[in-house]
């Protein structure tokens, strides 16, 4: 009891202070808000009683409660220090001076672009693509798949991320409020709502538009790259507005496997099986 009430005592503090408390904050409130429109809508909600959600749930923690504070962030100001040792002529602050809604604004834009592409790689390049598969294995979506992610895809994502930092002289404290917003609003896109914005989804992502990207349709599967503005889609011609959301996720010829230590090393056996399958025509032909 004493245990429970200095744990609930602490709570406020935390939640001023760490990053980790917030965001599990604003997760735990768009769940509460999803539960309540599903019963309001009579849909079913035992999907949160599954095992599929509960290795969201395991992802979520990990990564929000340690592989952003612990592996993120000290690998991100690793190579942070060592460009402005070694390469200061790259950071060009492009934006100084500018208002300051107009710096996040452009902020927003340069992250979201640098991302499209590195979607597009992810999906494009053999190596990437088995990481990537981590995050398209999941057969239901829900709010917290959007975590479902390889470590090594959220490394990536955070040196990413760090390029338009480098280029446009953001200061930290200006993009850490916003990654409060990011997260509730991918979330979003990862819920099982049918949710579509009109016209804005030529400009904006939208819940359905990125289910389309999680469907087991191959054809779909590569397509809604965007994680903010659908408008990159639009532009580079890899848009794809169905007007439902698709009937399976998942990628159904992976058999990926349940667990999440299986899931973890899932994308190196994936590159070995691949690598030995292109090396045996090779030595039957020189047999
Ligand atoms: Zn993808
Ligand atoms: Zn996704």
């Amino acid at each position: 009891m004493t245990f429970l009430t200095s744990l609930l005592a602490a709570v406020p503090a935390q939640l001023a202070t760490s990053l980790a408390w917030q965001a599990f904050a604003a997760l735990f409130a768009l769940f509460l808000a999803l539960v309540v429109a599903e019963l309001i809508r009579h849909r079913r909600i035992d999907r949160y009683l599954d095992a599929s959600f509960a290795t969201d749930v395991l992802y979520t923690v990990l990564i929000i409660g340690g592989v952003y504070a612990w592996v993120q962030q000290p690998l991100v100001n690793l190579v942070d220090g060592a460009l402005r040792q070694h390469a200061p002529f790259l950071y060009l602050d492009l934006l100084r001076g500018a208002p300051e809604p107009l710096q996040l604004v452009l902020f927003l834009i340069a992250v979201d672009f640098c991302r499209y592409w590195k979607h597009r790689w992810l999906h494009a390049v053999p190596w990437l693509q088995a990481v990537h598969s981590i995050h398209h294995g999941a057969e239901n979506l829900t709010f917290l798949t959007t975590y479902r992610m390889h470590f090594v895809e959220y490394i990536l994502d955070g040196l990413i991320t760090l390029l338009p930092v480098v280029l446009l002289g953001i200061p930290p404290a200006m993009w850490l409020p916003v990654y409060l917003g990011l997260i509730v609003l991918s979330a979003l896109h990862h819920s099982d709502t049918d949710i579509s914005f009109g016209w804005l989804n030529r400009i904006f992502v939208c819940p359905r538009f990125h289910a389309t990207h999680h469907s087991a349709d191959r054809t779909e599967f590569d397509s809604n790259y965007a994680a903010m503005f659908s408008v990159w889609d639009v532009l580079f011609g890899t848009a794809n507005f169905r007007p439902t959301r698709p009937q399976r996720y998942g990628l159904p010829q992976l058999q990926m496997p349940r667990s999440f230590l299986g899931q973890l090393i899932f994308p190196a056996r994936l590159i070995a099986r691949r690598w030995k399958r292109r090396r045996e025509p090779q030595a039957t032909t020189a047999t």
